[in-house]
Order: C-alpha cells, then structure tokens, then sequence
C-alpha cells in the first residue's frame, strides 16, 4: 500500500503552483514519546512533511496553514518576506524537495526559514513549535549542545508570549515547555513553578500534556 500521496498548492506569495507529498495516516506509527511528548516514528517521521517549501521564491510554511495563511499577509509583511526571501542565497540551502525522499538536512533548512517567517507574521507560538522541531531533530542526531541552544529559545519565546496566549492550546504549550526545558537546564525550581501553574490551571483537562506535566513535577519532589 502506498505510504504518501501528492498534494497540489498554490504559493501565497509568489502564485506558483508546486507538489508536496503527503504521508498517509496509516503509515505513522509512533514508537514511544520522550519526557517532553517528543514522539519518536517507526519507519517515517509525519514531522518531516508538516512543512513545504515554495519551489519558486522559497516561501515555507506549515502545511496546515496553506489555505488560511494570506490572511495573516498584510502589504507590508509581504514586502519584509520577499526581503528575507530575496537573501536566501543558493549555497545557503539544499534542493528544495517537497517528496517523500526529503533529506533531513533540508527538513532542517525548512524549520529554520519557517521560523524566521512566523517570525515576521506575528506568530510567536507557531515559531516556537517550529523551533521545537529543530531541537528535537537535533536530539534525533545526537547534538545535545544544538538541542540546548533551540531549547533556550523556545524558553524565551514561551515565558515572553505567555500571556498573550490566545487558547488554551498556546498557554499549555508554554506552561509545559517552560517547566520542561527549564528542567533540562536544572533550574528545578523554575521548572516546580511553571508546571504546579499548568497543573493547578487545567486540574481536570485530559491534555497529553497535562499528564506528562505531572509525571515531571513528580520527579522534582
Ligand atoms: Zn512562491
């Protein structure tokens, strides 16, 4: 059975019309989750293609977000991607490749030119989830210094944007991330505050997270 289909889209920016693969449901199977719910893949990581690249001007962007994302595109913010889009040099990035055979170092390349795209839209908690995924790439490689580095960042965004947090979503994600990463750090007293706030906020919610956020706030006993 096929494991991907193709998708056609057309670049809000540039109008191009491209491809990208999309997996099919029945080819993710998570293994296991880390502490932080970071899912770890038998056979193919879905993560990989929850992000496409414009195959003309370069503009990335989550896949979920391909219809709805010219909203947030005002005359103004476009004119600072196509800047940002224009300094993209050729060495800087690998071939673009939006198939099932996307190499991680360009899934890498993806995350990073997404980031700094959310970055310019407003959205701080879609470049913290995007800069999520680079960490945990770098977990996936073993480069636990890089891992960190992302990490801190996902920190200040996350203590930064609190409270404009918009849903309950947002503000589980911050509260969750803060108290893990901070563990990371070994600022467990930090990490004892931001998750007993989480805990004490959504007592009864069914959240992943929430459970995972307990598991954690045992350990720091
Ligand atoms: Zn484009």
């Amino acid at each position: 059975m096929a494991n991907f289909y193709k998708e056609i889209t057309t670049c809000p920016i540039c109008k191009t019309e491209f491809t990208y693969a999309k997996i099919m449901s029945s080819a993710i199977k998570v293994k296991s989750y880390d502490q932080d719910l970071k899912p770890n893949y038998v056979d193919y990581n879905p993560l990989m293609f929850s992000i496409i690249t414009c195959t003309n001007c370069k503009f990335t962007y989550n896949e979920k977000d391909k219809d709805k994302i010219k909203n947030n595109i005002s005359p103004k913010k476009f004119e600072l991607i196509n800047k940002y889009l224009s300094n993209i040099t050729e060495e800087d990035i690998f071939k673009i490749d939006n198939s099932e055979n996307k190499s991680p170092e360009f899934y890498k390349q993806q995350l990073v030119m997404g980031s700094e795209i959310y970055s310019i839209l407003k959205k701080p908690f879609e470049v913290a989830k995007l800069l999520l995924k680079l960490a945990w790439h770098y977990r996936d490689i073993d480069d636990e210094r890089r891992e960190l580095k992302i990490l801190n960042n996902v920190l200040k965004i996350s203590t930064m944007y609190f409270e404009e947090a918009y849903t309950d979503d947002d503000t589980i994600f911050a509260l969750f991330y803060s108290g893990y990463i901070s563990y990371r750090f070994g600022n467990l007293n930090d990490a004892a505050r931001y998750l007993d706030r989480l805990n004490s906020k959504y007592k009864n919610a069914r959240s992943p997270y929430i459970r995972a956020s307990k598991e954690l706030r045992g350990e720091l006993k």
